[in-house]
């Protein structure tokens, strides 16, 4: 039997939040499949249970008392601006000092495939100033067409998905402290020209290795 599923769980110094299994994209790089919803020994199949805030902050508070962390990352194995409302609830509640012991200055991180934009159908961007530290965007090519075969995004998103994520980028970037565009290592990637577009775009860059070849990422 599956050990129960992890609301939020640690990797490095940091605690990250599994709000929602749910994607708009399949990454042909996404690892939730091969390894079967574990990520190093946490069960991530949340099994259709999405956890409110509250249980966020239950779990984060215990985790801080046990021992603190240097930052909160919304990550998981889904998409967590599927759950925007939750995400940004747990935000507030942390900047208004209501989630003590956790101290309301953490570092919060958002780790996203950067189509909030589209799947919200406004300008989320905004809604995050003062409550989101820093983005890392999944942007991973500065080629239209690989993007979708890299990122597999489903229906309605694959139209105009890759424009509406340089747009995120480009809306963070005014708005946010850190953004930075990331991009899983691929031969068949023209890395400078993906540089080239983050820089472009105002982002910051980060190249990482394929997460089964990683060496402790
Ligand atoms: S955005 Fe993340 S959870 Fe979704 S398919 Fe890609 S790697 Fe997996």
């Amino acid at each position: 039997m599956a050990p129960t599923p992890k609301i939020v769980y640690r990797y490095r110094d940091a605690l990250y939040v599994n709000l929602t299994n749910s994607c708009p994209t399949a990454c042909v790089f996404c690892v939730k499949n091969s390894w079967k919803m574990d990520y190093r020994g946490s069960n991530l199949n949340l099994g259709g249970a999405e956890p409110s805030p509250a249980e966020v902050l239950g779990g984060a508070k215990a985790e801080w008392a046990a021992s603190p962390f240097s930052e909160l990352v919304f990550c998981g194995y889904g998409e967590p601006t599927m759950r925007l409302e939750a995400m940004l609830t747990c935000a507030r509640i942390v900047r208004s000092g209501r989630a003590a012991p956790i101290p309301q200055n953490l570092r919060i991180r958002l780790n996203t495939n950067g189509l909030a934009n589209a799947v919200w159908g406004r300008n989320v961007v905004p809604e995050m100033k003062g409550l989101i530290d820093s983005v890392h965007v999944s942007l991973n090519t500065a080629d239209p067409g690989q993007w979708l075969e890299r990122m597999r995004p489903l229906e309605p998103w694959r139209a105009g998905g890759f424009e509406k994520v340089k747009e995120f980028i480009r809306e963070s970037v005014m708005l946010l402290p850190e953004v930075v565009a990331t991009a899983v290592e691929a031969p068949e990637v023209d890395m400078p020209k993906f540089r080239e577009l983050a820089g472009a775009l105002g982002a910051e860059v980060r190249i990482r290795p394929v997460l089964e070849e990683e060496a402790g990422l």
